[in-house]
Protein backbone atom coordinates (compact mmCIF):
# COMPACT_ATOMS: atom_id res chain seq x y z
CA UNK A 1 0.00 0.00 0.00
CA UNK A 2 1.41 3.02 -0.96
CA UNK A 3 1.06 6.48 1.44
CA UNK A 4 -1.54 8.42 1.16
CA UNK A 5 -4.35 10.10 3.19
CA UNK A 6 -7.16 7.40 3.39
CA UNK A 7 -11.13 7.78 3.34
CA UNK A 8 -11.58 4.87 4.93
CA UNK A 9 -15.90 4.69 4.46
CA UNK A 10 -17.21 5.55 1.14
CA UNK A 11 -19.43 4.27 -1.31
CA UNK A 12 -19.21 3.66 -5.08
CA UNK A 13 -22.84 2.48 -5.76
CA UNK A 14 -25.74 3.88 -7.78
CA UNK A 15 -29.08 3.53 -8.54
CA UNK A 16 -28.53 0.75 -10.95
CA UNK A 17 -27.62 -1.26 -8.14
CA UNK A 18 -30.94 -0.58 -5.77
CA UNK A 19 -33.15 -1.04 -8.93
CA UNK A 20 -31.19 -4.52 -9.50
CA UNK A 21 -32.42 -5.96 -6.25
CA UNK A 22 -35.53 -4.05 -5.98
CA UNK A 23 -36.58 -6.38 -9.44
CA UNK A 24 -35.32 -9.10 -7.34
CA UNK A 25 -36.24 -8.94 -3.96
CA UNK A 26 -40.10 -7.91 -5.66
CA UNK A 27 -40.38 -10.94 -8.31
CA UNK A 28 -39.18 -12.94 -5.62
CA UNK A 29 -41.20 -12.27 -3.14
CA UNK A 30 -44.34 -12.90 -5.42
CA UNK A 31 -43.43 -16.65 -6.23
CA UNK A 32 -42.82 -16.74 -2.75
CA UNK A 33 -38.87 -17.26 -3.47
CA UNK A 34 -37.83 -14.03 -0.87
CA UNK A 35 -35.25 -14.51 0.60
CA UNK A 36 -35.32 -17.97 0.18
CA UNK A 37 -37.29 -20.64 -1.61
CA UNK A 38 -39.88 -21.89 0.49
CA UNK A 39 -42.45 -24.77 -0.17
CA UNK A 40 -44.57 -24.83 -3.95
CA UNK A 41 -45.74 -21.31 -5.42
CA UNK A 42 -48.51 -20.21 -3.89
CA UNK A 43 -49.36 -16.89 -5.68
CA UNK A 44 -50.82 -17.02 -9.63
CA UNK A 45 -47.98 -16.17 -12.32
CA UNK A 46 -50.61 -16.66 -14.98
CA UNK A 47 -52.52 -13.26 -14.55
CA UNK A 48 -50.68 -9.88 -16.04
CA UNK A 49 -51.37 -7.34 -12.99
CA UNK A 50 -49.72 -9.17 -9.85
CA UNK A 51 -50.17 -7.76 -6.60
CA UNK A 52 -47.65 -5.69 -5.32
CA UNK A 53 -45.27 -6.49 -1.72
CA UNK A 54 -46.63 -4.21 0.34
CA UNK A 55 -43.51 -3.25 1.90
CA UNK A 56 -41.67 -2.16 -1.68
CA UNK A 57 -42.56 1.36 -1.57
CA UNK A 58 -39.40 1.67 0.86
CA UNK A 59 -36.88 0.27 -1.70
CA UNK A 60 -38.32 2.37 -4.31
CA UNK A 61 -37.70 5.58 -2.46
CA UNK A 62 -34.27 4.36 -2.12
CA UNK A 63 -33.50 3.37 -5.49
CA UNK A 64 -35.09 7.05 -6.74
CA UNK A 65 -32.99 8.60 -4.25
CA UNK A 66 -29.53 7.07 -5.24
CA UNK A 67 -31.07 7.71 -9.29
CA UNK A 68 -31.51 11.52 -8.03
CA UNK A 69 -28.30 12.14 -6.52
CA UNK A 70 -26.00 9.58 -8.43
CA UNK A 71 -25.74 9.89 -12.29
CA UNK A 72 -22.71 7.79 -12.30
CA UNK A 73 -21.74 4.40 -12.69
CA UNK A 74 -19.14 2.65 -9.83
CA UNK A 75 -16.01 3.79 -11.63
CA UNK A 76 -17.25 7.18 -12.73
CA UNK A 77 -18.28 7.41 -8.68
CA UNK A 78 -14.35 6.88 -8.09
CA UNK A 79 -12.97 9.53 -10.61
CA UNK A 80 -15.58 12.34 -9.34
CA UNK A 81 -14.01 11.96 -5.60
CA UNK A 82 -10.42 11.88 -6.79
CA UNK A 83 -11.49 15.32 -8.74
CA UNK A 84 -13.32 16.25 -5.67
CA UNK A 85 -10.32 15.69 -3.87
CA UNK A 86 -7.57 17.44 -6.46
CA UNK A 87 -10.04 20.52 -6.06
CA UNK A 88 -9.90 20.73 -2.64
CA UNK A 89 -7.40 22.17 0.13
CA UNK A 90 -5.49 18.98 -0.04
CA UNK A 91 -4.65 19.33 -3.31
CA UNK A 92 -1.18 19.46 -2.49
CA UNK A 93 -1.29 16.56 0.23
CA UNK A 94 -0.53 13.08 -0.06
CA UNK A 95 -2.62 10.98 -2.82
CA UNK A 96 -5.96 9.63 -1.96
CA UNK A 97 -6.66 6.06 -1.30
CA UNK A 98 -10.26 4.76 -0.89
CA UNK A 99 -12.19 2.08 0.76
CA UNK A 100 -15.14 1.68 -1.29
CA UNK A 101 -17.76 -0.46 0.87
CA UNK A 102 -20.55 -2.60 -0.34
CA UNK A 103 -23.78 -2.63 0.80
CA UNK A 104 -26.54 -5.73 0.83
CA UNK A 105 -29.85 -5.00 0.80
CA UNK A 106 -31.63 -7.98 -0.01
CA UNK A 107 -32.39 -9.11 3.25
CA UNK A 108 -34.20 -5.43 4.08
CA UNK A 109 -37.71 -7.23 4.61
CA UNK A 110 -36.21 -10.59 5.93
CA UNK A 111 -38.20 -11.41 8.99
CA UNK A 112 -36.34 -14.17 10.01
CA UNK A 113 -40.06 -16.05 9.56
CA UNK A 114 -41.43 -13.97 12.58
CA UNK A 115 -44.93 -14.17 10.70
CA UNK A 116 -44.49 -17.58 9.69
CA UNK A 117 -43.90 -17.36 6.41
CA UNK A 118 -41.30 -19.79 6.05
CA UNK A 119 -38.92 -21.37 8.21
CA UNK A 120 -35.53 -19.86 9.51
CA UNK A 121 -32.44 -20.35 7.68
CA UNK A 122 -31.42 -23.25 9.80
CA UNK A 123 -34.09 -25.21 9.40
CA UNK A 124 -34.51 -24.87 5.43
CA UNK A 125 -33.69 -27.80 4.48
CA UNK A 126 -30.35 -28.94 2.08
CA UNK A 127 -32.77 -28.85 -0.96
CA UNK A 128 -34.70 -25.90 -0.51
CA UNK A 129 -31.09 -23.90 0.14
CA UNK A 130 -29.91 -25.54 -3.03
CA UNK A 131 -33.08 -24.01 -4.76
CA UNK A 132 -32.77 -20.96 -3.22
CA UNK A 133 -29.30 -20.89 -4.91
CA UNK A 134 -30.99 -20.49 -8.38
CA UNK A 135 -30.06 -17.22 -10.02
CA UNK A 136 -33.12 -14.98 -11.14
CA UNK A 137 -34.80 -16.25 -14.28
CA UNK A 138 -37.41 -15.54 -15.68
CA UNK A 139 -38.51 -18.41 -18.27
CA UNK A 140 -40.38 -17.75 -21.77
CA UNK A 141 -43.90 -18.69 -19.52
CA UNK A 142 -43.34 -16.12 -17.40
CA UNK A 143 -41.87 -13.02 -20.08
CA UNK A 144 -45.55 -11.34 -20.13
CA UNK A 145 -46.11 -11.30 -16.28
CA UNK A 146 -42.18 -10.10 -15.30
CA UNK A 147 -42.71 -7.28 -18.04
CA UNK A 148 -45.66 -6.21 -16.57
CA UNK A 149 -44.42 -5.95 -13.27
CA UNK A 150 -40.71 -4.76 -14.07
CA UNK A 151 -42.85 -1.98 -15.86
CA UNK A 152 -44.66 -1.01 -12.94
CA UNK A 153 -41.44 -0.71 -10.73
CA UNK A 154 -39.69 1.37 -13.44
CA UNK A 155 -42.91 3.85 -13.50
CA UNK A 156 -42.97 4.01 -9.69
CA UNK A 157 -38.90 4.68 -9.33
CA UNK A 158 -39.56 7.61 -12.73
CA UNK A 159 -42.77 8.95 -10.84
CA UNK A 160 -40.85 9.47 -7.46
CA UNK A 161 -37.97 10.99 -9.11
CA UNK A 162 -39.89 13.43 -10.53
CA UNK A 163 -41.78 14.09 -7.29
CA UNK A 164 -38.33 14.70 -5.87
CA UNK A 165 -37.10 16.78 -8.39
CA UNK A 166 -40.03 19.30 -8.73
CA UNK A 167 -40.25 19.25 -4.69
CA UNK A 168 -36.79 20.74 -4.93
CA UNK A 169 -37.06 23.12 -7.60
CA UNK A 170 -33.65 22.79 -8.48
CA UNK A 171 -34.27 22.05 -12.58
CA UNK A 172 -36.55 24.00 -15.39
CA UNK A 173 -39.15 21.98 -16.77
CA UNK A 174 -37.35 21.06 -19.82
CA UNK A 175 -33.80 19.41 -17.77
CA UNK A 176 -36.73 17.53 -15.65
CA UNK A 177 -37.80 15.77 -18.74
CA UNK A 178 -34.11 14.94 -20.72
CA UNK A 179 -33.34 13.74 -17.40
CA UNK A 180 -36.65 10.86 -16.76
CA UNK A 181 -36.21 10.07 -20.13
CA UNK A 182 -32.59 9.22 -19.58
CA UNK A 183 -33.61 7.40 -16.80
CA UNK A 184 -35.82 5.62 -18.55
CA UNK A 185 -33.65 4.61 -21.02
CA UNK A 186 -30.97 3.59 -18.14
CA UNK A 187 -34.48 1.56 -16.29
CA UNK A 188 -35.05 -0.10 -19.62
CA UNK A 189 -31.37 -1.33 -19.80
CA UNK A 190 -31.27 -3.22 -16.79
CA UNK A 191 -34.66 -4.76 -17.36
CA UNK A 192 -33.49 -6.32 -20.62
CA UNK A 193 -30.69 -7.51 -18.97
CA UNK A 194 -32.96 -9.35 -16.33
CA UNK A 195 -34.76 -11.16 -19.16
CA UNK A 196 -30.93 -12.02 -20.83
CA UNK A 197 -29.19 -14.96 -19.24
CA UNK A 198 -25.70 -13.93 -18.38
CA UNK A 199 -23.10 -15.16 -19.87
CA UNK A 200 -20.50 -15.90 -17.36
CA UNK A 201 -17.16 -13.92 -17.68
CA UNK A 202 -13.56 -15.49 -17.15
CA UNK A 203 -11.55 -14.57 -13.84
CA UNK A 204 -14.82 -13.58 -11.61
CA UNK A 205 -14.33 -16.76 -9.71
CA UNK A 206 -17.54 -17.11 -7.42
CA UNK A 207 -19.69 -14.43 -8.85
CA UNK A 208 -21.62 -16.14 -11.16
CA UNK A 209 -24.00 -17.80 -8.78
CA UNK A 210 -22.67 -21.56 -9.17
CA UNK A 211 -21.86 -23.73 -6.54
CA UNK A 212 -22.82 -23.31 -2.99
CA UNK A 213 -23.65 -19.27 -2.94
CA UNK A 214 -26.51 -16.98 -2.88
CA UNK A 215 -26.22 -14.35 -5.21
CA UNK A 216 -28.15 -11.35 -6.22
CA UNK A 217 -28.29 -9.26 -9.44
CA UNK A 218 -27.29 -6.15 -7.74
CA UNK A 219 -24.86 -7.75 -5.37
CA UNK A 220 -23.04 -9.21 -8.25
CA UNK A 221 -22.88 -7.02 -10.25
CA UNK A 222 -21.18 -4.46 -7.83
CA UNK A 223 -18.93 -7.30 -6.96
CA UNK A 224 -17.47 -6.98 -9.78
CA UNK A 225 -17.40 -3.49 -10.76
CA UNK A 226 -15.76 -2.89 -7.53
CA UNK A 227 -12.67 -6.09 -8.35
CA UNK A 228 -12.68 -4.13 -11.64
CA UNK A 229 -11.76 -0.58 -10.22
CA UNK A 230 -9.20 -2.28 -7.64
CA UNK A 231 -7.71 -4.55 -10.20
CA UNK A 232 -6.89 -1.05 -12.21
CA UNK A 233 -5.84 0.77 -9.41
CA UNK A 234 -4.35 -2.13 -6.98
CA UNK A 235 -2.46 0.33 -4.50
CA UNK A 236 -5.22 3.01 -4.14
CA UNK A 237 -8.55 0.82 -4.15
CA UNK A 238 -9.63 -1.81 -1.61
CA UNK A 239 -12.95 -3.03 -1.64
CA UNK A 240 -15.08 -4.06 1.22
CA UNK A 241 -17.23 -7.64 0.24
CA UNK A 242 -20.73 -6.48 1.94
CA UNK A 243 -21.84 -9.93 4.34
CA UNK A 244 -24.88 -10.38 5.80
CA UNK A 245 -25.27 -13.77 7.41
CA UNK A 246 -28.73 -14.79 6.01
CA UNK A 247 -26.98 -15.21 2.25
CA UNK A 248 -26.19 -18.95 1.83
CA UNK A 249 -22.65 -19.65 1.87
CA UNK A 250 -21.46 -16.17 3.33
CA UNK A 251 -17.96 -17.55 4.21
CA UNK A 252 -17.38 -19.41 0.62
CA UNK A 253 -17.75 -15.68 -0.26
CA UNK A 254 -15.46 -14.20 2.38
CA UNK A 255 -12.87 -17.00 1.09
CA UNK A 256 -13.47 -16.11 -2.84
CA UNK A 257 -13.35 -12.33 -2.13
CA UNK A 258 -11.52 -11.30 0.56
CA UNK A 259 -8.84 -14.35 1.38
CA UNK A 260 -8.30 -14.91 -2.08
CA UNK A 261 -10.26 -11.91 -3.85
CA UNK A 262 -9.64 -8.22 -4.54
CA UNK A 263 -11.54 -7.57 -1.68
CA UNK A 264 -9.79 -5.54 1.16
CA UNK A 265 -12.12 -6.50 4.10
CA UNK A 266 -15.67 -7.08 5.33
CA UNK A 267 -18.33 -4.98 5.75
CA UNK A 268 -21.12 -5.68 8.45
CA UNK A 269 -24.66 -3.57 7.97
CA UNK A 270 -26.14 -5.04 11.32
CA UNK A 271 -29.47 -2.64 11.45
CA UNK A 272 -30.42 -4.66 8.03
CA UNK A 273 -31.68 -6.99 10.90
CA UNK A 274 -29.01 -9.47 12.77
CA UNK A 275 -26.64 -9.14 15.68
CA UNK A 276 -22.59 -9.06 15.01
CA UNK A 277 -22.77 -12.37 17.32
CA UNK A 278 -25.15 -13.99 14.26
CA UNK A 279 -24.31 -17.62 14.38
CA UNK A 280 -23.10 -16.96 10.77
CA UNK A 281 -20.63 -14.38 11.14
CA UNK A 282 -18.63 -16.92 13.48
CA UNK A 283 -16.81 -18.75 10.77
CA UNK A 284 -16.29 -15.57 8.62
CA UNK A 285 -14.82 -13.50 11.97
CA UNK A 286 -12.03 -17.23 12.04
CA UNK A 287 -11.26 -16.01 8.99
CA UNK A 288 -10.67 -12.83 9.41
CA UNK A 289 -9.06 -13.04 12.70
CA UNK A 290 -6.45 -15.58 11.40
CA UNK A 291 -5.68 -14.08 8.21
CA UNK A 292 -5.80 -9.78 9.66
CA UNK A 293 -8.46 -9.14 7.62
CA UNK A 294 -10.25 -5.67 9.07
CA UNK A 295 -13.96 -5.91 9.21
CA UNK A 296 -16.26 -2.02 9.52
CA UNK A 297 -19.88 -2.54 11.33
CA UNK A 298 -22.42 0.51 11.08
CA UNK A 299 -22.44 2.05 14.16
CA UNK A 300 -25.12 5.18 14.15
CA UNK A 301 -28.07 5.29 15.53
CA UNK A 302 -29.50 6.08 12.12
CA UNK A 303 -29.05 4.74 8.34
CA UNK A 304 -30.81 2.40 5.87
CA UNK A 305 -32.31 -0.16 8.51
CA UNK A 306 -34.38 -3.12 7.83
CA UNK A 307 -38.43 -2.44 7.15
CA UNK A 308 -39.69 -5.43 8.92
CA UNK A 309 -41.53 -4.56 12.18
CA UNK A 310 -40.46 -7.83 13.58
CA UNK A 311 -37.74 -10.22 13.20
CA UNK A 312 -37.12 -13.57 14.32
CA UNK A 313 -32.76 -13.91 14.37
CA UNK A 314 -30.32 -15.70 16.79
CA UNK A 315 -27.11 -14.80 18.78
CA UNK A 316 -24.11 -16.70 19.83
CA UNK A 317 -22.80 -16.43 23.33
CA UNK A 318 -19.66 -16.13 24.29
CA UNK A 319 -19.96 -19.61 25.70
CA UNK A 320 -21.08 -21.09 22.19
CA UNK A 321 -24.23 -21.67 23.29
CA UNK A 322 -26.89 -20.03 20.56
CA UNK A 323 -29.82 -18.45 21.21
CA UNK A 324 -32.91 -17.08 19.51
CA UNK A 325 -33.53 -13.30 19.34
CA UNK A 326 -36.59 -11.37 18.93
CA UNK A 327 -37.05 -8.20 17.59
CA UNK A 328 -39.89 -6.17 17.61
CA UNK A 329 -40.10 -2.64 16.93
CA UNK A 330 -43.50 -1.37 18.32
CA UNK A 331 -42.37 -3.35 22.01
CA UNK A 332 -38.63 -1.91 21.50
CA UNK A 333 -40.51 1.56 20.87
CA UNK A 334 -42.56 1.61 24.02
CA UNK A 335 -39.21 1.02 25.95
CA UNK A 336 -37.07 3.49 23.93
CA UNK A 337 -38.41 5.86 22.00
CA UNK A 338 -35.86 7.31 18.54
CA UNK A 339 -35.26 10.59 18.30
CA UNK A 340 -35.07 12.43 15.22
CA UNK A 341 -33.00 10.12 12.56
CA UNK A 342 -32.81 7.73 15.08
CA UNK A 343 -34.26 4.13 13.90
CA UNK A 344 -36.04 1.71 16.14
CA UNK A 345 -33.90 -1.20 14.32
CA UNK A 346 -30.83 0.94 14.27
CA UNK A 347 -30.84 1.34 18.37
CA UNK A 348 -31.16 -2.30 19.00
CA UNK A 349 -28.67 -4.21 16.18
CA UNK A 350 -26.14 -1.70 15.97
CA UNK A 351 -25.57 -0.90 19.59
CA UNK A 352 -22.16 -0.98 20.08
CA UNK A 353 -22.69 -3.58 23.40
CA UNK A 354 -23.76 -6.21 20.68
CA UNK A 355 -19.79 -6.71 19.88
CA UNK A 356 -19.31 -7.74 23.15
CA UNK A 357 -20.37 -11.54 22.86
CA UNK A 358 -18.32 -11.31 20.09
CA UNK A 359 -15.13 -9.65 21.19
CA UNK A 360 -15.75 -11.51 24.29
CA UNK A 361 -15.33 -15.28 22.85
CA UNK A 362 -11.95 -16.70 23.46
CA UNK A 363 -9.88 -15.93 20.95
CA UNK A 364 -11.59 -13.17 19.19
CA UNK A 365 -9.90 -10.33 21.02
CA UNK A 366 -8.06 -9.25 18.60
CA UNK A 367 -10.41 -9.14 15.89
CA UNK A 368 -9.90 -5.95 14.06
CA UNK A 369 -13.09 -3.71 13.90
CA UNK A 370 -14.08 -0.22 12.54
CA UNK A 371 -17.16 0.97 14.42
CA UNK A 372 -18.19 2.95 11.35
CA UNK A 373 -19.43 6.73 12.23
CA UNK A 374 -18.19 6.48 15.82
CA UNK A 375 -21.32 6.57 16.83
CA UNK A 376 -22.53 9.08 15.37
CA UNK A 377 -22.91 12.85 14.90
CA UNK A 378 -25.10 13.50 18.38
CA UNK A 379 -23.58 10.86 20.26
CA UNK A 380 -20.25 12.53 19.73
CA UNK A 381 -21.41 15.58 20.50
CA UNK A 382 -22.83 14.92 23.74
CA UNK A 383 -19.79 12.53 24.58
CA UNK A 384 -17.39 15.83 23.48
CA UNK A 385 -19.15 18.16 25.04
CA UNK A 386 -19.29 16.08 28.60
CA UNK A 387 -23.30 15.71 28.58
CA UNK A 388 -23.05 11.99 27.64
CA UNK A 389 -25.80 9.66 28.91
CA UNK A 390 -25.16 6.26 30.41
CA UNK A 391 -25.79 4.46 27.05
CA UNK A 392 -23.49 6.99 24.83
CA UNK A 393 -22.83 5.34 21.93
CA UNK A 394 -19.03 6.79 21.22
CA UNK A 395 -18.60 6.54 25.11
CA UNK A 396 -19.25 2.71 24.81
CA UNK A 397 -16.60 2.55 21.72
CA UNK A 398 -13.91 4.19 23.16
CA UNK A 399 -14.19 2.25 26.08
CA UNK A 400 -13.59 -0.63 23.72
CA UNK A 401 -10.81 0.98 22.06
CA UNK A 402 -9.00 1.40 25.23
CA UNK A 403 -9.58 -2.41 26.45
CA UNK A 404 -8.74 -3.73 22.85
CA UNK A 405 -5.93 -3.02 20.80
CA UNK A 406 -7.72 -3.86 17.33
CA UNK A 407 -10.68 -1.69 18.17
CA UNK A 408 -11.00 1.52 15.67
CA UNK A 409 -13.58 3.81 14.63
CA UNK A 410 -14.36 6.10 11.34
CA UNK A 411 -15.63 9.67 11.82
CA UNK A 412 -17.44 9.50 7.94
CA UNK A 413 -21.03 11.17 7.75
CA UNK A 414 -20.04 13.44 10.53
CA UNK A 415 -20.81 16.77 9.21
CA UNK A 416 -20.34 19.96 10.83
CA UNK A 417 -17.52 22.72 10.57
CA UNK A 418 -16.48 21.75 14.10
CA UNK A 419 -16.18 18.04 14.10
CA UNK A 420 -12.33 18.09 13.98
CA UNK A 421 -12.33 20.28 17.27
CA UNK A 422 -14.89 17.70 19.30
CA UNK A 423 -12.36 15.09 17.93
CA UNK A 424 -10.00 16.80 18.95
CA UNK A 425 -11.48 17.30 22.64
CA UNK A 426 -12.28 14.01 23.02
CA UNK A 427 -8.50 12.59 22.16
CA UNK A 428 -7.12 15.00 24.52
CA UNK A 429 -9.20 13.12 27.54
CA UNK A 430 -8.85 9.44 25.89
CA UNK A 431 -5.54 9.74 24.15
CA UNK A 432 -6.09 5.92 22.84
CA UNK A 433 -8.85 7.32 20.41
CA UNK A 434 -6.02 9.22 18.79
CA UNK A 435 -4.41 6.19 17.24
CA UNK A 436 -7.73 4.85 16.41
CA UNK A 437 -9.72 7.09 14.87
CA UNK A 438 -9.83 6.95 11.25
CA UNK A 439 -11.14 9.63 8.42
CA UNK A 440 -14.10 8.52 6.16
CA UNK A 441 -16.38 10.27 3.79
CA UNK A 442 -19.42 8.34 3.39
CA UNK A 443 -19.23 9.63 0.14
CA UNK A 444 -21.86 8.63 -2.26
CA UNK A 445 -24.42 8.75 0.31
CA UNK A 446 -23.45 12.36 1.24
CA UNK A 447 -24.36 13.72 -2.09
CA UNK A 448 -27.53 12.43 -1.43
CA UNK A 449 -28.28 14.59 1.62
CA UNK A 450 -26.90 17.57 -0.76
CA UNK A 451 -23.55 17.47 1.09
CA UNK A 452 -21.17 18.85 -1.02
CA UNK A 453 -17.75 16.31 -1.17
CA UNK A 454 -15.00 18.65 -2.33
CA UNK A 455 -16.47 21.38 1.21
CA UNK A 456 -15.89 18.14 3.35
CA UNK A 457 -12.60 17.37 2.41
CA UNK A 458 -11.76 20.74 3.20
CA UNK A 459 -13.19 20.57 6.96
CA UNK A 460 -11.07 17.71 7.79
CA UNK A 461 -8.23 19.16 6.39
CA UNK A 462 -7.77 19.59 10.45
CA UNK A 463 -6.96 16.60 11.46
CA UNK A 464 -4.16 15.50 12.60
CA UNK A 465 -1.78 12.50 10.05
CA UNK A 466 -2.30 9.84 12.12
CA UNK A 467 -6.43 10.17 11.72
CA UNK A 468 -5.78 11.09 7.72
CA UNK A 469 -3.67 8.41 7.15
CA UNK A 470 -1.66 5.88 9.76
CA UNK A 471 -4.65 4.83 11.82
CA UNK A 472 -6.14 3.37 8.96
CA UNK A 473 -3.24 1.96 6.91
CA UNK A 474 -2.66 -0.25 9.94
CA UNK A 475 -6.50 -1.05 10.30
CA UNK A 476 -5.97 -2.12 6.22
CA UNK A 477 -2.62 -3.47 6.45
CA UNK A 478 -3.41 -7.57 6.37
CA UNK A 479 -1.24 -10.42 8.25
ZN1 LIG B 1 -21.68 4.32 4.83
Amino acid sequence: MKKGNIDVHCHLLNGRFAFDELLEIGWRWMHDDYPYKDGQMRRSVRSVKLPLPPFIRGLILYAASLFEAVTRDPEGNYRYELDCYAESAFSDSLPLLAVPLMMDIYFIFDDGGAHGRRSTPGTLTLAKRRASLEPLHVGKNLQVPFDAFAEEMKELVLQEVSERMAKEGRRAAAAVSIKKKELAEQLDAIIGECRAPREKKAGTRGSSGAGDVQMTRGYRNHIDALGEIRRKNPDSVFPFLAVDPRRIGIDRLVNDHVLHGDFQGVKLYCPLGYLPSHPDLNPVFRICIANGIPVTAHTSPGGFPSQSGEIRTFSRKKDGSVVPVFFNKAAFVKKRKPAGGECAASLFFADPLNWLEVLESPGFENLKVNFAHFGGEENIRAFAGGKAKADNWTACIVELMERYDNVYADISYCPGSDMPSLIEKIVRVHPKAGQRLMFGTDYVMLMINGCGLTSYFNEYMALPPAMLSDNAARFLKRS
